[in-house]
């Protein structure tokens, strides 16, 4: 472990998924109850002119990853962040003491697309990422084996139970450390 993660008084946590598994509303959440700093990096890159292009496969905008890992490496560091953003292979790896990746049932994840306004297209393309595991095998090959947790995300009741195992995990992260 290198110098700075151990001194690192709060972990950081990285929630990733295919867009529509619920990163946003299960960060917010967790932002309430632990003072963490949430940052939604699509809005933060797009607030801070982060921005390179519009991206066609995910219907958002493409953000300068470089520009925004420079803009975060000020802040992250320090401990405290929940990352919330579908990507994960850009982020430096010592950022990140857990990466939960966020997964839905195929048959929820359309209806939660269409509900949002996607166009077809969009939603089978995003329903593909998430029928192929993208966004797993992109946090497999970016992070260590045990860094990595997949957390299914389907009900209401799942929002409850995601929220309290992450903070969970935080709580006995810290314990540890402390
Ligand atoms: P993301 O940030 O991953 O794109 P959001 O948090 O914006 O996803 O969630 C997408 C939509 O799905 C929102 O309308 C949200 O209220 C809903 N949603 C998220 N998680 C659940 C869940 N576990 N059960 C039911 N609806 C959910
Ligand atoms: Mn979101």
């Amino acid at each position: 472990m290198s110098s700075a993660t151990s001194r690192r008084q709060k972990p950081n946590i990285l929630i990733a998924g295919t867009p529509g598994t619920g990163k946003t509303t299960i960060s917010k959440q967790l932002e309430e109850m632990t003072q963490f700093n949430h940052i939604e990096v699509g809005e933060f890159a797009k607030k801070n002119n982060l921005l390179e292009s519009w991206d066609a496969k995910y219907n958002c905008h493409i953000i300068d990853e470089d520009k925004v890992v420079d803009k975060l490496e000020q802040v992250v560091p320090a401990g405290g962040y929940i990352i919330d953003y579908h990507g994960c292979d850009f982020f430096p790896e010592r950022w990140f003491d857990a990466v939960f990746v966020l997964k839905t049932d195929n048959t929820i994840l359309y209806d939660r697309l269409l509900a949002r306004g996607y166009d077809e297209a969009k939603i089978r393309e995003n329903v593909e990422c998430e029928i192929f595991q993208e966004i797993v095998c992109e946090a497999q090959d970016s992070y260590r084996e045990d860094v990595v947790m997949e957390l299914q995300n389907d009900s209401l009741k799942d929002i409850e139970s995601n929220v309290n195992h992450i903070r969970q995990w935080i709580d006995s992260w810290t314990g540890v450390k402390k």
